[in-house]
């Protein structure tokens, strides 16, 4: 596995590989690695004769009060699980090479980060879909995967890869869990053994929500009263953001669940911020 440091080393190396006729997978990631993103990686090597995963912890999809300056890192555990999941290229790109001095270009999608993490975390999106139409031009990937955990992100990416016209087939991959049903993340980290039991309180509501639909119940407004209940019954101390329902594609919200229907929802536990979502119909 190589390890590339500079864009420019980048450009050649995929400059090399297209010579050679080699498609290219390519796995954004901020890096403290989890069997979630390796699950990413597996998925593009499916697709691509050369994956690279690129680490970035992105300075622009931070907000000022988010924790960028603590965010995680582990740049030598997170090599040795690239390589054990076959990763061809790891791309660790530093600040200044991303974002070289006097930047002032970004990329935004108007409409579809107004809701959700886009109303709670005002310009994170743009800093998303900025670095990674970035990403996408340095490495010129043939096909991109990313996770249904983000899937707001997803739903913003897949429309600037359309409106920006990239030739990349997008792929989105299943939220990997823990054994308890936390979606795993980077931020799991935060939780003290004493904390981390009741990080499962969001799966918990999630999983209220779809047995409530499943046994016929198609009120947002029921099942979200429900899943409020459920959630504090684990973690009295859980700050809700949201719990909110959408379409899967286009992110229309709903009042009443109907077949593509995806429960999502944001919430502070013990001072963590978590999302989870769900497909409940
Ligand atoms: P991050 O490092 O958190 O920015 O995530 C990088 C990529 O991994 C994104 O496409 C995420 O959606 C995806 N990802 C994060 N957690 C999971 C998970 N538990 N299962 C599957 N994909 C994930």
């Amino acid at each position: 596995m190589k390890t590339i440091r500079t864009v420019k080393q980048m450009q050649q190396t995929v400059r090399k590989l297209v010579a050679q006729g080699k498609t290219i997978g390519l796995v954004p990631t901020m890096g403290f690695l989890h069997d979630g993103h390796l699950s990413l990686v597996r998925k593009a090597r499916q697709h691509a004769d050369m994956v690279v995963a690129s680490i970035f912890v992105n300075p622009t999809q931070f907000g000022p009060r988010e924790d960028f300056s603590t965010y995680p890192h582990d740049e030598r555990g997170d090599l040795k699980k690239l390589r054990s999941a076959d990763c061809h290229i790891v791309f660790i790109p530093t600040t200044r090479e991303i974002y070289p001095k006097g930047f002032q270009t970004f990329v935004n999608v108007e409409k579809l980060t107004q809701i959700l993490e886009g109303a709670s975390r005002p310009g994170h999106f743009r800093g998303v879909t900025t670095v990674v139409s970035k990403l996408f031009n340095i490495i010129r990937p043939d096909v991109a995967v990313f996770g249904q955990k983000d899937f707001q992100q997803a739903a913003v990416l897949r429309q600037m890869t359309i409106d920006l016209g990239y030739p990349i087939k997008f792929i989105v991959a299943p939220t990997v869990r823990e054994t308890d049903g936390l979606a795993m993340s980077s931020r799991n980290k935060y939780f003290s053994p004493e904390t981390r039991p009741e990080a499962v309180c969001l799966y918990g509501g999630l999983k209220k929500a779809k047995a409530m639909v499943k046994a016929g119940e198609r009120s947002t407004a029921k099942i979200s009263r429900a899943m409020t209940k459920e959630i504090l019954a684990v973690c009295p101390s859980a700050q809700i953001d949201y719990i909110a329902f959408n379409d899967l594609k286009t992110l229309q919200s709903t009042t009443k669940v109907e077949p593509g229907t995806i429960c999502s929802l944001a919430a502070s536990v013990h001072g963590v911020r978590l999302i989870d979502n769900m497909k409940v119909l």
